[in-house]
């Protein structure tokens, strides 16, 4: 019955359309250009005329985004009633910003006083940062953009973005939900000037929803810019794996696990961790499940041990045990549900544990210490989570 209630709804549709189609030809699209000013505004023109007056005109865009349903939004230009209106409607990213490569559709739909009305065809538009000539490398499903240093530099970053991609799935079982952009920006200072509201230590940001990463690298200064990529991306492939509406993971976890694929663990982090355990001065990983403090010794120490505790985890229960946590988290369990369910502890179980194997490591020679072996701060991490996580 349904079905032919459908179909029914379709015939009509079919029988309708051409009449709907001649009453507006009477309204034309004369223009619909989009003027970007980035990074601060997006500019709809539209330039309409019609037999009678133009009452009404309002844009309609999408924006390609990880969602939970489809949205489209709409922006009511001013503009007097006449037969011939041009008008525009911008969006001031002040109030919600989009990063650079967003991909947006857009239509118009306009009505005039004789009751006509116009649905114009739907544009696609990307929110590029025009001020620079990038250049781009593609592998896969992974774009690279860049506008100062040669092909081998850009090819370097590239490839330090496919072995992270590659040690995400093996490591943990996680794959990019969709391609992914990169924008390498020639410095920090770069990257601030592509952000509406910047702040003075982000040196990568990961807008994980739009597949899009940011970062400020200096040809100068690649080994830094290696690693930093790589945990931006981790954020970016973790982040898109646990996308839910019940919220993110805990910061230990988010943080640790981007740790863990981007290397070696600094050994000023290490020291901090070893004076820590030596002094019994470890931050609890319940504290650590919220965002980490603004003082910076707590935060390299926050950072320390957030690597160590997804070391141990991933030392002692492996990826699949790994991937099952994130899914729970995912799927809304509270982080001591998820933990006690893979692992059989909650986080203060995880907390004891963990730190027993700390207290033998200290005791034995320093090569050996099992959480010394990988990874590097990213100092200037601040991975972006937009919209209810
Ligand atoms: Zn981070």
């Amino acid at each position: 019955m349904i079905r032919r209630v459908l179909l029914l709804g379709l015939l009509l549709l079919l029988l309708t359309a051409p009449f709907s189609v001649r009453a507006e030809s009477d309204i034309s699209v004369l223009n619909s250009a989009v003027e970007i000013d980035f990074p601060n505004t997006l500019i709809f023109n539209l330039e309409v005329e019609s037999r009678a007056d133009i009452v009404d005109a309002r844009l309609h865009y999408q924006v390609d985004k990880m969602n939970y349903a489809q949205v489209t939004s709409e922006g009511w230009p001013d503009f007097a009633p006449a037969t011939t209106v041009r008008t525009s409607w911008s969006w001031d990213m002040r109030r919600s910003s989009l990063p650079p490569g967003a991909a947006i559709s857009y239509w118009w739909t306009v009505v005039d006083a004789a009751g006509n009305r116009l649905e114009d065809t739907a544009r696609e538009l990307c929110f590029d940062d025009g001020r620079y000539e990038w250049r781009s490398l593609t592998e896969s499903d992974t774009t690279l953009y860049w506008y100062e240093g040669s092909d081998s530099f850009a090819a370097e970053l590239m490839g330090v973005c496919e072995q992270g991609l590659a040690r995400l799935a093996q490591d943990i079982g996680t794959y990019p939900e969709r391609p992914v952009k990169i924008y390498i920006y020639a410095s920090a200072g770069d990257l601030q000037a592509a952000m509406v509201f910047p702040r003075e230590w982000t040196g990568g940001v990961a807008f994980t929803e739009f597949g899009i990463i940011a970062i400020g690298i200096s040809p100068g200064h690649l080994d830094w810019g290696k690693r930093a990529l790589v945990h931006e991306l981790t954020h970016l492939v973790v982040h898109q794996a646990t996308f839910s509406p019940y919220g993110g993971l805990p910061t230990w976890l988010d943080e640790g696990l981007a740790m863990h694929n981007e290397g070696e663990l600094a050994p000023s982090l290490e020291a901090r961790l070893e004076n820590a355990v030596a002094e019994e001065n470890l931050i609890s990983v319940r504290s650590l499940c919220s965002p980490f403090s603004a003082e910076p010794e707590k935060a390299y120490l926050s950072y320390a041990e957030s690597y160590s505790l997804v070391e141990y985890l991933l030392r002692n229960y492996g990826q699949g045990e790994m991937l099952d946590l994130l899914t729970l988290i995912k799927q809304g369990n509270t982080y001591d549900q998820a933990l006690t369910e893979v692992y059989g502890f909650d986080i203060d179980g995880l907390d004891t544990r963990w730190r027993g194997t700390l207290e033998v490591a200290a005791g034995e020679p320093a090569q050996t210490v099992s959480w010394s072996r990988r990874g590097s701060l990213v100092e200037a991490c601040s991975s972006f989570q937009g919209g209810s996580r």
